[in-house]
């Protein structure tokens, strides 16, 4: 594959939920290497959009290949198999579990679903080696043995992060990694991320405008469950339509 094919490519998917179409035809794809951001007010489909791409919720229509395979029928646990990461909800942590016990569950759940310590001591030396390094790149080496209920919010998000990472994603789902932090907080987590791309193409759903111009390659702009325009962050900025239907209103 080279550098630019896609990890993800979905085309025209299409959910209703009764009258309400809440994604309409959607045709996007994620790129290796790439941080893909998706924009759009309030009730565009971005959840919608990002549920059906993990397997929570099935298209009505419309296509969804990971790697080039299509997994559109694939039940989510298999997408998460194939390399699909998705940033765990907060209440998904174990709060009694450390932040090195959460991120062990989560590497030996991607190793085959067998959790248990004291079988391999070989195998959990590697497993320690992963935690410890994952730990260490979302900046929480110091906080390794506290307990996850113990985090601030910030931190209970680097943790996440930690825990989607270390089962090696293609392809990592953030929807609104931002939401309810300071801005001290965003800009540790915008350092954070634009160093995992190398690792993990990223598809991000987010408000902070701030973060989504630092950190996109490209960005789509969801508007009533379409995309009305997909470009650069520079295309974006200066996009009339963009600016009428987004960033003018909402966002800036
Ligand atoms: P966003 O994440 O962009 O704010 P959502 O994907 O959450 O938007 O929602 C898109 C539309 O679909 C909204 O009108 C929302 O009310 C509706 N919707 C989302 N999920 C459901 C559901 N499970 N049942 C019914 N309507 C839903
Ligand atoms: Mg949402």
């Amino acid at each position: 594959m080279s550098e630019f094919a896609p990890v993800l490519a979905i085309e025209g998917l299409h959910k209703a939920f009764g009258a309400v179409v809440a994604t309409d035809g959607v045709t996007l794809d994620v790129r290796q290497g790439e941080i893909h951001a998706l924009i759009g007010p309030n009730g565009a489909g971005k959840s919608t959009l990002i549920a059906q791409i993990c397997g929570e919720q099935r298209p009505d229509r419309g296509t969804i290949r990971f790697e080039g395979c299509d997994v559109t029928a694939s039940p989510a646990y298999r997408r998460a198999r194939l390399g699909l990461g998705r940033s765990f909800q907060l209440t998904q942590l174990c709060p009694d579990f450390s932040v090195a016990e959460n991120v062990l569950l989560s590497v030996e759940a991607g190793d085959g679903g067998s959790f248990d310590l004291f079988s391999n001591p070989r195998k959990n030396a590697a497993s320690q080696e992963i935690v410890a390094r994952w730990i260490d790149a979302v900046g929480l080496s110091d906080r390794s043995k506290a307990p996850a209920s113990a985090l601030s919010h910030g931190e209970k998000r680097q943790l996440e992060i930690a825990v989607a990472m270390a089962r090696q994603p293609r392809l990592l789902l953030l929807d609104e990694p931002m939401a309810g932090m300071g801005p001290d907080e965003s800009a540790k987590l915008t350092a954070l991320l634009l160093g995992l791309k190398a690792q993990s193409a990223i598809l991000l759903v987010e408000h902070d405008m701030d973060a989504v111009f630092k950190l996109a390659d490209r960005i789509s702009v969801l508007v009533y469950g379409r995309i009305i325009f997909t470009g650069t962050v520079a295309e974006v900025r200066g996009s009339l339509a963009v600016q009428a239907a987004y960033l003018g209103s909402e966002a800036c």
